[in-house]
């Protein structure tokens, strides 16, 4: 079937505005929190984390008292996540190198450069931190509703993130966030897109693939 030329910045709009303000499903209460479950977060699932986030903050409240964590202290709190020895190390020193929650940098630059924080994670920060969008969020649901929308191409998270800032201006880039809400409601693997509010410009749906 022949390929269809989609005005993106404009399709897009729709996606977004169903979206726009909808909280991360991770349910921080300040941005210390959602920098230590982000972190916790990858490979499990939001719901374990947001049940391990009450203890664990009773714990440790604020990115000082993490720094004077131990491995031993942190690891109870922490065990349901996988790969939670790792992540307790990349907390211990993420706490120890930024010291107060106050110094959270806000830039994706400093943020990839924390322990065990990529792209993917410091997109999300900065969008609970309500700062300027330095890329597309690009996670596991992306993956799927991108490549099925036709916006982008292929299942390298990098080289789809890339493809999307390319294809939309800078002030549409929560489209990410807005995907990702689309793959857990919606165009989840079996997806439903008879309820879709994008079928129409749908490149799986209008058979363009
Ligand atoms: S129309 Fe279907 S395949 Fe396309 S984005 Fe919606 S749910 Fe996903």
């Amino acid at each position: 079937m022949k390929k269809h030329k989609i005005d993106w910045p404009e399709a897009i709009k729709l996606l977004l505005k169903k979206y726009k303000n909808t909280p991360h499903p991770l349910e921080a209460k300040n941005l210390y929190q959602m920098l230590v479950m982000v972190v916790l977060s990858a490979q499990t699932t939001d719901s374990i984390i947001n049940q391990l986030a009450p203890d664990l903050f009773n714990a440790y409240p604020t990115m000082q008292s993490l720094s004077n964590a131990s491995i031993e202290t942190l690891l109870p709190f922490i065990g349901k996540a996988r790969g939670f020895r790792k992540k307790g190390k990349w907390l211990i020193d993420i706490a120890k190198e930024v010291k107060k929650d106050s110094n959270i940098p806000l830039n994706l630059q400093a943020l990839t450069k924390l322990s065990g924080i990529g792209r993917k994670s410091a997109n999300v920060i900065l969008r609970y931190a309500d700062a300027p969008a330095e890329g597309v969020i690009v996670d596991i649901h992306v993956l799927r509703v991108a490549p099925r929308l036709g916006i982008a191409t292929g299942d390298d998270a990098t080289k789809m993130e890339k493809q999307i800032m390319e294809v939309l201006p800078q002030k549409e880039w929560d489209a990410g966030m807005a995907m990702s809400f689309l793959g857990r409601e919606i165009c989840k693997p079996a997806p439903e897109c008879d309820k879709c509010l994008m079928n129409k410009v749908c490149a799986y749906y209008n058979g363009w693939l």
